[in-house]
């Protein structure tokens, strides 16, 4: 089986910082640009405001979620 691929976006920092770092930047990065299905309509339309915040830009439904991805935080449920 083929390794996955990803977009090397930390490129842009060359040689420096170290290998690891870069790789570990460089999948948290993707994570937050990346477009996530919507809880309420369905489309694959929410994008990272700020820090812990997202929104659907279909059907503008803002939601708290975690820092780099959506989490969806059920609380009092175990
Ligand atoms: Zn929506």
């Amino acid at each position: 089986m083929a390794k996955k691929k990803y977009p090397n976006i930390a490129a842009r920092f060359g040689p420096r910082y170290g290998a690891t770092l870069r790789k570990r930047w460089n999948l948290v990065m993707i994570k937050r640009v990346k477009k996530y299905e919507c809880p309420r309509c369905m489309h694959k339309k929410v994008v990272r405001v700020s820090v812990g915040v997202w929104r659907c830009k279909k059907c503008g439904y803002t939601f708290a979620g975690g820092a780099y991805e959506p989490v969806i935080i059920r609380r009092g449920v175990k």
